[in-house]
């Protein structure tokens, strides 16, 4: 159902072994694509769902078997059973899948296991918004409200790198000061870190000049694409993360091995201190794109190969162009000029350095030299990009939160908002909705004013691979966030797949309105925005008289800015000419939220009434009544007939 939310942690298994569980489990396996496992002895009878699957023998047994090819666990059993079932199938939290425990009451999604790096505290949060139970998350650095050490990278597809990652982590964990150094990549992480964190991101070794200034950091992270050495006992604990910036140009002679291509490229590394971790992809020429050795190097390693045509290669201005080079493929350079293409910029970090390689595959230190039978010739160069590679495929997840209270919005937008890596939006909606936003997400929140740049924003976010939720109140396809977005994507020529589009309706403001009043949309109805910023008020005006004219109950959206005044006022003369000046009408304002004002009032006298940008207008059909405070159409003419008669 959820298709695009649940995906990063599929395939997901859910485990129940009484009828109580199994009951608990199966919606919440259908709302995120995990498979149901139960015992035989739940899984025979008639009442048993389709996608349920049965198991056979043990549990313990069953696990083991299927612990492998799941990224996630679900358990709704006692959690000290759980711990003693995958005590013999933990091997190390980098590899482990995430396991989330649930109790039979569902009042709680205890993360039990893999809770950073395997992605299960993130996974509890998302079933507890599903089952509106409480997330148990009890990581530190999660009690200190800070994104842990060892999946700060994760979001930008960076690598992690050597280091003592227990001891970094437990610095943090102590509120020490951190210091770090961030030569490359995204520094969008640190511009969402709550106050007092404990991170310095100066260099006090050099720019310290008071004392106070002066703290020394109790331990380091470094981000970058240097490879360094740690003394293993050393009093300052270090680690790494490895941005992949790093494109590695190529040109090689047909048939060099993928093997010949690995020792090159570790070669040129090691001798340069650069982390393997760091490298974006390969980059080369397009007739190489078919080279065996480079595609399965390519396969092996996951890296893209990204090709050039010689035109593209040739515009471009190398250090050591080769006429002979140019004589036979049409550019006078290959890998540094692929390598500068793919990085999108001049930065080149190591010029072109050719290998030759002996008949026993040994470089050969004088690769001009003249050597019979020689195994195949590869030319690197390395060039820095500005950005790093992701990995990732972007999603885009358009967000109705509703009119603002955060119970009246869908588990699933709830799910939504808290799953993302970056969440954008108006300021006032991030504020409602603020206690869905996850420990390390990035969240941007601009001026109303800024639709279009929002939309654009997010969609350059997505493209570089992260999950962005844009979120709209109300509903986020009715005079929202969702129509710009799709789009300008469209403009930007997508495919309609990636980035990944998921839609979240939300509860609009006519309903919302219509609810704090009682009944009044109850028959035909529609709804009419009087903004003329984006919509000419020749087109508005046609819409007004044809509303009137056919007896719609009228929901007037953006009825009046500071502005804009004289709108409302001609929407009322044509309602008058239509209708009876004693037609209900209902002005909510803020519905839902802590400023609510309800108003109930009659056509002829509602401009005696306040009217903002935060209400919305109900205009009755010709028989919308009154009753007490409540609004009531009448769910048919005819029955109305009736009663009144
Ligand atoms: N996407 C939103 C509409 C945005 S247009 C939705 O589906 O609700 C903005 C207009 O919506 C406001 O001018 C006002 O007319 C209406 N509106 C939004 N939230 C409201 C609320 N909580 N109470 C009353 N009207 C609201």
């Amino acid at each position: 159902m959820s298709k695009l939310l649940f995906e990063d942690y599929q395939p997901l298994a859910a485990i129940a072994t009484t009828p109580t569980a199994a009951k608990r489990l199966l919606p919440l396996t259908q709302a995120i694509g995990a498979t149901l496992w139960v015992p035989e002895s739940l899984g025979g009878g008639q009442d048993a769902h389709p996608t349920t699957r049965v198991y056979t023998g043990s549990l313990k047994e069953h696990l083991s078997n299927i612990w492998q090819e799941n990224r996630g666990f679900i358990f709704c059993l006692a959690t000290g059973a759980v711990v003693r079932l995958i005590a013999p199938l933990l091997e190390d939290k980098s590899r482990d899948p995430a396991v989330v425990v649930i109790d039979e009451a569902g009042k709680f999604a205890i993360a039990l296991c893999s809770g950073h790096q395997g992605g299960a505290d993130k996974l509890a949060n998302a079933i507890a918004l599903q089952l509106n139970a409480t997330p148990v998350i009890t990581g530190a650095s999660a009690g200190l409200g800070l994104p842990a050490v060892d999946i700060l990278g994760v979001p930008f597809g960076w690598h992690k790198g050597d280091g003592d990652w227990t001891k970094v982590a437990a610095a943090i964990s102590k509120g020490e000061p951190v210091q770090v150094i961030q030569e490359v990549g995204s520094t969008l992480w640190q511009s969402h870190l709550p106050k007092g964190h404990p991170f310095d991101f100066g260099f006090p070794e050099y720019s310290a000049t008071t004392k106070e200034e002066s703290i020394s950091p109790k331990a380091r992270i470094w981000i970058s694409f240097t490879q360094r050495q740690f003394a293993p006992e050393s009093d300052l604990p270090k680690v790494q993360w490895h941005p992949r910036v790093l494109w590695v140009g190529i040109g090689c002679e047909r048939g060099t091995s993928k093997k010949l291509m690995a020792t090159a490229i570790e070669e040129v590394f090691r001798v340069n201190h650069l982390a393997l971790g760091a490298i974006a992809g390969i980059a080369t020429i397009d007739i190489k794109a078919d080279e065996v050795g480079l595609v399965e190097i390519c396969q092996e390693k996951k890296w893209p190969l990204r090709t050039f045509p010689p035109e593209v290669l040739r515009s471009v201005t190398v250090p050591n162009p080769s006429a002979v080079v140019e004589a036979e493929v049409g550019t006078p350079s290959v890998a540094e000029a692929a390598a500068l293409c793919a990085a999108e910029n001049d930065n080149l970090l190591i010029s072109k350095h050719i290998f030759c390689f002996d008949s026993e595959g040994k470089p050969i230190q004088n690769p001009k030299s003249k050597i019979q039978n020689r195994m195949g010739a590869v030319t690197i160069a390395i060039a820095v990009a500005e950005k790093e590679y992701t990995d990732r495929s972007g999603k885009l997840f358009l967000i109705g939160t509703g009119p603002g209270q955060l119970n009246q919005m869908t588990p699933a937008a709830q799910t939504a908002v808290n799953q993302a890596d970056v969440v954008i939006g108006y300021s006032l909606y991030i504020d409602l909705i603020s206690p869905l936003l996850r420990l390390g997400q990035i969240v941007e929140a601009l001026p109303i004013t800024q639709e279009v740049q929002r939309a654009k924003r997010a969609i350059e976010l997505a493209n570089w691979g992260l999950t962005v939720a844009v979120v709209s109140s109300g509903d986020c396809g009715i005079y929202g966030m969702a129509g710009l977005v799709l789009e300008e994507l469209q403009a930007q020529g997508w495919d309609g797949k990636i980035p990944g589009v998921q839609v979240f309706p939300g509860i609009t403001a006519l309903q919302s309105a219509a609810s704090r009043v009682g009944a009044p949309l109850m028959h035909d109805f529609c709804a009419i925005s009087l903004s003329d910023l984006l919509t000419p008020w020749e087109v508005i005006e046609p819409r007004l008289r044809a509303a009137a004219m056919a007896d719609f109950v009228t929901a007037l959206y953006n009825p009046k800015s500071k502005t804009r005044t004289e709108q409302i006022a001609i929407a009322q003369a044509i309602f008058l000419q239509y209708r009876d000046p004693n037609t209900p009408v209902a002005l909510v304002r803020d519905a839902y939220r802590q400023d609510e004002q309800i108003t109930l009032t009659k056509l002829d006298k509602m401009l005696e009434e306040c009217i903002d940008m935060l209400t919305t207008v109900i205009i009755g059909n010709s028989n919308t009544r009154t009753h007490a405070e409540w609004m009531i159409t009448p769910r048919g003419y005819k029955i109305s007939e009736v009663i009144s008669q």
